[in-house]
């Protein structure tokens, strides 16, 4: 049984334009062209740095194909369908929602094709074909929402992914566990009133998007206490964040009872990430995706299936991805991590009183999450 991984050369060419930072470029206004902050760059930089460890040779590769209309319905609009691939028809293609998701012409026949790659890695996975999988895919998704794009996202992979697994596959129960470092807004907004998708999200608090991610988010109906977040402040950092998953993520998911462990990772947790202010390390995504295929032999047979979201630091995120990957596999620390020598004092200091007491808050949610549902 192997890891699977899911890429395709395509993603690195969604093109978001010239940008300084997200901003579009706008000489007059003082904007001036640069590349944008979401670009094919990092990502590429990432599958290289795959290739180069070695990991990307111990993964069986899944091929990227086009999402079909009707699987994109089951989380999106028709409408919006549509708007992304008119808007990505036109020469130099368009926006998919908020004015800082960018569409590159061919965008939305590149976004489909991230789609449904994810879903044929969810379905070789819950067919036990491959334990767990990785996606690298752009555009990200996990702050796209019904019938917008929203913060570089087009199409919500993760959504997707877990209404693939209960449509299609007859899952009943698959948890979302959002590991990028803004909030996991499109997932929680999508199954806010769902008790079938427990969805989880750390992150950093008041960053992205605005007013979103908070404690007192916790469902909706049916769905009530089925959706957590763990707002980490400012400077939250590995202990901080492995804090929360050994408070919060574990013994949910024990509780909850998934069928597929679904989590879109960003990279953008990293100590000298430029659009957020975490100071994890390499080290603390090998220990997150660590702990979260060892809860999946415990709870699913290993199904764990990863989605790359954020991340932004084109030295960093790209080793942050090869630390995941590795805890994903099993081959814990076996590659040495350059970053290890100057980051080695962001990993050791100590969680803070704040940080602490806000996971202990998110905590207090766990106990109200039963395995009881059922799609049914
Ligand atoms: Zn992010």
């Amino acid at each position: 049984m192997a890891t699977g991984f899911m890429t395709d050369t395509l993603f690195f060419w969604h093109d978001t334009g010239t940008a300084a930072l997200m901003l579009p470029a706008d000489p007059m206004a003082g904007v001036q062209p640069d590349a944008h902050v979401e670009s094919g760059r990092t990502k590429r930089r990432g599958f290289e740095l795959l290739d180069v460890t070695g990991l990307l040779d111990e993964m069986r590769r899944v091929r990227a194909r086009p999402a079909l209309i009707g699987e994109l319905l089951r989380v999106h609009t028709d409408a919006y369908v549509q708007r992304v691939a008119q808007a990505s028809a036109q020469p130099r293609g368009g926006d998919a929602g908020d004015g800082f998701t960018p569409l590159g012409r061919g965008s939305a026949e590149i976004a489909r094709l991230a789609a449904g790659g994810v879903l044929d890695l969810v379905t070789a996975v819950a067919s036990e074909n491959l334990t767990n999988g990785f996606a690298l895919v752009r555009p990200p998704g996990h702050h796209a929402l019904a019938g917008a794009g929203l913060g570089f996202c087009v199409f919500n992979n993760a959504a997707l992914a877990a209404r693939h697994a209960q449509i299609q596959l007859g899952l009943r129960r698959v948890a979302i566990v959002d590991l990028d470092t803004h909030h996991g807004n499109g997932g929680q907004q999508l199954f806010y009133d769902d008790p079938t998708v427990l969805h989880i999200s750390i992150h950093e608090a008041g960053s992205f998007p605005p007013d979103s991610g908070w404690i007192e988010e916790t469902g909706a109906g049916a769905g009530e206490g089925y959706t957590i977040n763990v707002p980490l402040p400012l400077g939250s950092g590995h202990a901080a964040w492995l804090y929360a998953m050994h408070q919060v993520v574990l013994p949910a998911l024990q509780r909850f009872q998934p069928e597929l462990i679904i989590v879109p990772v960003g990279f953008d947790g990293g100590c000298f990430e430029p659009l957020a202010r975490q100071a994890l390390v390499v080290d603390s995504y090998r220990q997150m995706a660590s702990l979260l295929t060892k809860a999946a032999d415990r709870l699913c047979d290993g199904r764990v299936v990863a989605i790359s979201e954020g991340g932004y630091s084109s030295g960093m995120a790209p080793w942050c991805m090869v630390g995941f990957v590795e805890g994903l596999i099993g081959r814990n620390g076996s590659l040495s991590d350059p970053y290890a020598g100057i980051t080695a004092g962001y990993a050791a200091a100590p969680m803070l009183p704040h940080q602490q007491h806000v996971v202990d808050r998110a905590a207090r949610l766990v106990p109200r999450i039963t395995a009881t549902v059922s799609a049914d």
